[in-house]
């Protein structure tokens, strides 16, 4: 007589893993081969299926079927494998799955919101069958760098909280991948007779934003955020555990600034595009600045590109040398950026754009320089940024020239992808003597040097958001603040090893990532307002 089985079957209840008394409890003795099976033999039967598939679409969607089935085999094989499984389920296989996800579809794997359901979208929210913890939100129209996929950018929400979990150990069933289908400006995507969303053109920013405070208040009503927690916590305390709160992360959104300016301090929101790539790169910046031994006040950086990236990030690095002493005005000083007009400078001639004028100089005595080594040999940085969308642009002659000005100069290419990125890693090598302090936005493979095994840093997104994700859910934080993203980057900063640091890595070893996950996770918690904290 035994208990009747827990209803409905469920992905995993046909685990080659589970024991002889668990296949009797759950009805499933008989149903799967005799023998009981460690995770060891189970990953290498997967490993080797995964071999078998010739292209990375058909490893992509082996992944796929087999979270869909055995979602404990899933995220044991990939935090397991991270290095290696990580490419085939986030970039760069992702790229091709999101072009062509109305192709290769076959199941739901998260909740779809179109513009035809608002004033109903809270409605259409309950149908989802568990509670939420976390959700990554796109409306698919910046996917990668492949422009307007629509709601074929659906993959890019599933690959994201797949790495949560494989990252932080977010629970996968606490986790809500969501397209927002607001149209799509890609004509040829409207005209695919497999296309899976709506074939409307999108939506104009006006109707876009009015579906979004819909949206942002929907998902806080079903799973209350800390906005309700904490005004419940002074009344009703005992009743705190019971409630869910959502973090919302927005990803690959064409303009991503509105909604984070509109809801960063009413929602337990962050963009990872604009926030958690600044973390990023200023946490592989600040061991850099480490390990040049040269004192911020004594830094000097010039930065080609002056576009939103490169101001933002110039924005976090000033933020990093404030709290290295300096005052905001001589922070701001270290700073000198070019764009396609030459040296951001007050007396250039022609009305700067408003992002700029902070770091606009006024100290050029009247040159008007507009040549990067002209302006490398003025300026004499040490430390070169690229943010300009122009690959190749740190030429061998400027890299030399780095080399000669610094033992140790920061060179970081950060255009993406790496057909954009202003310098290889291997010409970074060569032209320096091996001596660059270096990191880019693309991947460079690692590289032999002078009898020495060389690795580039890569600021990649992974190092940082699962750790503010975890970070807010276990704060119960009511925003997440700036406070918090600068302290996943420092977190991330000192996350590197004993032998990492040796070897002169600037980012910890990606297979840890589970470790350097909690490093940044904590990090996170502290740096949350402390009166929000519960
Ligand atoms: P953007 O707004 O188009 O800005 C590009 C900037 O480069 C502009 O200031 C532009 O000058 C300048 N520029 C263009 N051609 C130039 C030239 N020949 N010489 C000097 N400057 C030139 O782009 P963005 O959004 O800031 O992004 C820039 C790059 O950063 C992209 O490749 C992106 O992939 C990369 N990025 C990387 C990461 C990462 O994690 N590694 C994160 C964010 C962005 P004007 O202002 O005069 O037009
Ligand atoms: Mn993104």
């Amino acid at each position: 007589t035994l208990p009747a089985r827990p209803t409905p079957i469920s992905s995993g209840d046909f685990d080659t893993s589970h024991p002889i008394e668990v296949r009797k409890y759950l009805r499933t003795y008989g149903l799967t081969p005799p023998s009981v099976e460690g995770f060891e033999a189970q990953t290498q039967r997967c490993l080797a299926l995964l071999e078998l598939k010739k292209t990375p679409i058909e490893k992509y969607q082996y992944l796929t079927s087999l979270r869909a089935t055995n979602v404990d085999l899933f995220y044991r094989l990939l935090a397991g494998n991270i290095k290696e499984i990580t490419p085939l389920i986030y970039t760069p296989t992702v790229g091709e799955a999101c072009q062509r996800w109305s192709e290769i579809y076959t199941q739901p794997e998260g909740l779809y919101l179109s513009f035809s359901d608002k004033g109903k979208l809270a409605s259409v929210i309950q149908n989802w069958p568990r509670n939420v913890e976390i959700t990554v939100i796109t409306d698919g129209s910046r996917i990668l760098g492949l422009g307007d996929l629509g709601i074929n950018g659906m993959g890019i929400p599933v690959g994201k909280l797949a790495l949560y979990t494989a990252c932080a150990g977010i629970r996968p069933d606490a986790t809500l991948p969501l397209m927002l289908d607001l149209g799509t400006g890609n004509k040829a995507l409207r005209e695919d007779p497999l296309y899976l969303g709506s074939r409307r053109e999108k939506v104009t920013p006006d109707e876009e934003r009015e579906f979004l405070d819909e949206l942002m208040a929907a998902l806080t009503e079903r799973w209350p955020g800390c906005v309700q927690s904490y005004i419940i916590l002074c009344s009703q305390c005992s009743k705190l555990s019971d409630l869910d709160s959502i973090v919302i992360q927005y990803e690959d959104f064409k303009n991503p600034f509105p909604s984070l300016e509109r809801y960063r301090d009413t929602y337990t929101m962050f963009n990872d595009d604009i926030q958690g790539t600044g973390a990023v790169i200023l946490a592989g910046f600040i061991n850099a600045v480490k390990t040049s031994g040269i004192p911020a006040k004594d830094q000097r950086a010039v930065f080609l590109g002056a576009g939103s990236a490169g101001v933002g990030v110039a924005k976090q690095i000033v933020q990093f040398f404030i709290n290295e002493g300096l005052t905001e005005d001589q922070a701001r000083r270290c700073f000198w950026l070019v764009d396609s007009k030459g040296l951001v400078t007050n007396d250039r001639g022609d009305k700067l754009a408003e992002h700029k004028v902070y770091f606009s100089r006024d100290d050029n005595n009247g040159k008007q320089l507009t040549n990067l080594l002209d302006i490398v040999n003025d300026v004499k940085p040490t430390i070169l940024m690229g943010l300009s969308t122009i690959g190749g642009a740190f030429d061998a002659q400027i890299l030399t020239r780095m080399a000669e000005l610094n033992d140790h100069p920061i060179i970081f290419p950060l255009s993406n992808p790496s057909s954009k990125s202003e310098c290889t890693f291997e010409e970074a090598v060569k032209h320096t003597n091996g001596r660059a302090l270096f990191a880019s936005g693309s991947p460079f493979p690692s590289l032999e040097f002078e009898g020495k095994t060389l690795t580039p840093g890569q600021g990649n997104n992974m190092y940082v958001f699962p750790g503010i994700g975890l970070g807010a859910i276990l704060s119960k934080a009511v925003n997440v603040t700036q406070d918090m993203i600068y302290a996943s980057a420092e977190a991330l900063s000192t996350a590197l090893n004993e032998q990492e640091v040796a070897a002169g890595w600037l980012y910890p070893d990606i297979r840890r990532i589970r470790e350097v996950s909690v490093v940044v996770t904590r990090g996170v918690i502290r740096a949350a307002p402390s009166a929000r904290r519960r």
